[in-house]
């Protein structure tokens, strides 16, 4: 059945993700014959590990690969990409905070845009493990595959078969600049992680946090710290060197009149994704480059 894997992980009653309409997804999968591009989009996943969803919509749903380490602009860096459950269309713009149970941690939506295959046969391409594509996203663009690893015959294995390499081809939106960091916030809100928690809960991992070791786990201790800082209206926590900068500076002028780290935390806060858009994921802001329209905005309603 459509979706059954995506909604056994999950318990509807404490995620904000959305359920998945299983009749959106068959009348997409027939408008899909009929329209130009398909719906793409990268979630940058903050779980017990930092991971990067990478989603392309097929046959109704959203085919998805948790990309570990992120895209790569340069063809040289080949990503591993681990297959999972088909997402419902709907997932594609939704960003937020899963406060617990499967995938808990915050969901950003960090690039979206229209993609298309470069074969006549996506399920032919999918089965034999080399689909390539082009992307027409804010930060994704160009020409790009997905290639099955683990030779022939992988994908008959039981457990097997979920490994893939995802790689960029060379082209004009090539290159050696780390996207990752260069452009490391949402693309809905414009916010990073610490902005989408306070505009949730940043309150809500204070008895158990997803991640509480390791890389993910100090990542995960600052955002909490900040988010919990732009809730309340103060500025970042002094470890942060930028934030440590601008204290420095606003208590230099602060003779001259206002304190310039209200109008700091004012305009961060202001900045960060209001709940109500989050939940419900309407359409990004259009950043003046290209409107890249979600699924959901076609039918919100839902969660
Ligand atoms: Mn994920």
């Amino acid at each position: 059945m459509v979706l059954e894997k995506y909604r056994q992980k999950r318990n509807f009653a404490s995620t904000p993700e959305p359920a998945g309409d299983i009749a959106l997804a068959s009348a997409r999968a027939r408008q899909a014959r009929r329209r130009e591009g398909l719906f793409f989009c990268v979630q940058k996943h903050l779980a017990s590990h930092l991971h990067y969803d990478f989603r392309l919509e097929h046959d109704g749903v959203l085919l998805s690969w948790a990309v570990p380490k992120g895209p790569s602009l340069d063809p040289k860096t080949k990503r591993l990409a681990m297959q999972t459950e088909d997402h419902p269309l709907e997932y594609g713009t939704f960003e937020g905070v899963i406060p617990e149970g499967y995938g808990a941690g915050i969901v950003m939506l960090w690039d979206q845009g229209t993609w298309r295959p470069e074969v006549p046969d996506v399920a032919a391409a999918l089965k034999k493990g080399d689909l390539k594509f082009t992307l027409d996203g804010y930060k994704l663009k160009g020409s790009w595959v997905l290639v099955r690893t683990g030779g022939r015959y992988a994908a008959n294995a039981a457990a097997d078969g979920r490994s893939w390499l995802l790689i960029k081809h060379r082209d004009d939106w090539a290159g050696d600049v780390d996207i990752t960091t260069f452009a490391p916030r949402s693309v809905m809100s414009e916010g990073d992680f610490e902005d989408i928690l306070a505009a949730d809960r940043p309150d809500v991992w204070i008895s158990n946090r997803p991640a509480k070791g390791g890389e993910a786990g100090a990542m995960l201790a600052k955002i909490i710290a900040r988010a919990a800082a732009i809730k309340s209206g103060t500025a970042a926590p002094p470890d942060d060197v930028a934030v440590t900068r601008r204290r420095a500076d606003s208590s230099r002028r602060s003779a001259a009149g206002a304190s310039e780290r209200d109008t700091v935390a004012g305009s961060r806060s202001s900045k960060g994704p209001a709940r109500g858009r989050a939940r419900t994921g309407t359409a990004p802001p259009s950043a003046g480059r290209k409107p890249a329209r979600g699924p959901a905005a076609r039918k919100s309603g839902g969660r």
